[in-house]
């Protein structure tokens, strides 16, 4: 699968990396997965499937940790899309409380919405409004920057604040801001920074807008990624170990050799068995 990031990746040299090639998960990487879905798994996962970034292969942990937090998401999503298929299937209740019916709802991975950058840099300025704060110099948040968050984001003020100091370049004539500079800027500030921010970062929407098949109202269906990434990955972790199994058991594969398969290429010779042992079954 080939495709382009939303935002890209810019290295120390300057350069930006934005078409990429990507693998189906193997079965090594749905176990790896299936275990926990912290950012450095993340990471880990989309160095063994991203096999070109750019210019850049193959790519590192570390370039995947350095990667756009969009970008990430999106990496996931079409990675979801290679090894699963387009098709999402979600169960929610319809939240118009004259209707409050479980529903069933299927949609293509490719509906869900992405803003790419229209104009990728690898940092960008804003003038917040107020005159005694003067130009401000910014990044994007990374993979890295949500791995250092995950601990304190229960608590949604610092958690900007600490990821303002992360991505903050300079403030006025100050350069790298320290977390108690920017705790003391006026709140207005603050959401101005956070809204340049937001302007000009690529994103995946992780909601859906959809039609409620009970009450026929429109309605905006949660979406998350990993969620629906990992939770596949975790239902069907005893589905892997039984493929595994099967494998192992008709052909004398090693369970390494077996692993290292994409899924598809797994499915395709146990429907290869299954055929077999049908042809046996029917005398032919
Ligand atoms: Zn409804």
């Amino acid at each position: 699968m080939e495709d382009e990031l939303p935002g890209g990746y810019w290295d120390e040299a300057g350069n930006l990396h934005r078409p990429f090639e990507l693998s189906p998960l193997t079965g090594h990487d749905e176990e790896l997965l299936a275990g926990a879905d912290g950012a450095t798994l993340v990471s880990t996962v989309l160095s063994r499937c991203v096999r070109r970034l750019g210019a850049l292969s193959p790519v590192s942990a570390e370039v995947a940790a350095d990667l756009l937090t969009a970008d990430r998401l999106y990496l996931l999503l079409r990675l979801r899309q290679a090894t699963f298929g387009s098709a999402v299937n979600a169960s929610l209740i319809c939240p118009w409380p004259e209707c409050g019916q479980r529903i069933s709802l299927t949609f293509s991975v490719d509906d869900v919405p992405v803003v790419r950058s229209a104009a990728p840099a690898a940092t960008y300025t804003i003038t917040p409004s107020d005159p005694a704060i003067g130009e401000a110099e910014f990044r994007l948040p990374t993979g890295r920057d949500q791995e250092a968050l995950t601990d304190i984001d229960r608590n949604e003020a610092r958690a900007l604040t600490e990821l303002l100091t992360r991505c903050l370049l300079r403030l006025g004539t100050v350069r790298s801001p320290t977390s108690e500079q920017i705790a003391a800027l006026p709140s207005a500030t603050r959401a101005e920074l956070e809204q340049g921010m937001y302007e000009v970062a690529p994103r995946v929407e992780q909601t859906i807008e959809t039609t409620c098949p009970e009450c026929h109202r429109v309605l905006i269906a949660p979406f998350d990624i990993h969620r629906f990434l990992f939770g596949d990955l975790r239902t069907d972790a005893q589905l892997l170990y039984q493929e595994v199994h099967y494998l192992a058991f008709n052909y004398h594969w090693s369970e390494r050799d077996i692993l290292n398969m994409p899924r598809d290429h797994r499915r395709t010779y146990i429907a290869a068995i299954a055929e077999t042992i049908g042809a046996m079954h029917d005398g032919t």
